[in-house]
């Protein structure tokens, strides 16, 4: 209810701002219900955990590359803390953990999960599904360029700019497209992203939960626990995009205490079970 309110309260002071000169980046809202990584200074480097093969680091280091060119944020690859279970990619606090393996024919090419306690960010994980990586029309570099930045993107705070796959690219890997090489290629963040972080970390937090070896607040013991593996425990659904592809889940453990599923179909899934129209 206070979520609606908020909203519409939103909506009412970008329609009154828009009487005065407004800059184009309030316009470029993209943030996901204003989740990010609290902060004490206005710069900060968030840590990637490599859990990945050797065919996707130079995937993972273009990302990191490509976020890194934030003016608000770096990106640092650092050893994984999750390569004893790639396929369960167990979150760290303070930071990102990626992961890759095949998970199996689920229908996602990647999925991002985010741990949130009290709108900020605390803990994310990045998974890519080699089940379908390792198929011909996937095993391309603007393939998993695509789906790695976007999930990347994901645990920066950030949503989609576009969900319809077949439109034209918006230069963004923060679109959705059935051609990510494009013209013009959606493998990598565009201008648009860049402001949208700038916005969304414009002001400074009393806490940071950047870099922490604990958890801030209280996490309720079964939100650390949880296997994520699959729709059946990533919770409610929370939006679909254009086509009924499901694909923002949101799991609510109270008191503030969330984690939220991005998800990532394949597009060529004609048999994929997770593709159908409203709420499971
Ligand atoms: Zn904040
Ligand atoms: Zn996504």
């Amino acid at each position: 209810m206070s979520k609606v309110f908020h909203r519409g309260l939103l909506i009412a002071l970008l329609v009154f701002a828009g009487l005065a000169a407004v800059p184009d980046s309030v316009f470029a809202n993209h943030s996901w219900g204003n989740y990010h990584w609290a902060r004490t200074s206005d710069w900060f480097t968030l840590k990637l955990g490599d859990n990945v093969s050797s065919k996707w680091d130079p995937i993972l280091a273009t990302t990191s590359g490509d976020w890194s060119a934030s003016t608000v944020l770096d990106t640092q690859i650092v050893s994984g803390g999750a390569l004893s279970n790639v396929r369960r990619c167990r979150p760290t606090v303070g930071r990102v953990e990626v992961c890759n393996t095949t998970y199996g024919n689920n229908g996602w090419l990647g999925v991002a999960q985010i741990w949130i306690s009290s709108n900020h960010i605390t803990q994310g994980t990045v998974k890519v599904n080699d089940t379908y990586f390792n198929t011909a029309t996937y095993n391309t570099p603007a393939w998993r360029n695509l789906v790695m930045c976007q999930e990347v993107g994901h645990t920066l705070g950030l949503d989609h700019q576009d969900e319809n796959f077949s439109n034209a690219n918006l230069g963004t890997c923060m679109d959705y497209t059935s051609d990510p090489d494009g013209p013009p290629s959606n493998e990598h963040p565009n201008s648009h992203d860049f402001a949208q972080l700038e916005t969304m970390y414009s002001h400074l937090d009393s806490t940071t939960t950047v870099n922490q070896t604990s958890q801030t607040g209280k996490m309720p013991p079964a939100m650390r626990d949880i296997d994520l593996s699959g729709p059946a425990q990533w919770g409610k659904l929370q939006h679909s995009s254009h086509g009924g592809w499901k694909e923002l889940y949101e799991l609510d453990f109270g008191g503030g205490h969330k984690v939220f599923t991005f998800v990532i179909w394949a597009t060529d899934e004609e048999d994929n079970p997770n593709r159908g129209h409203g709420p499971r």
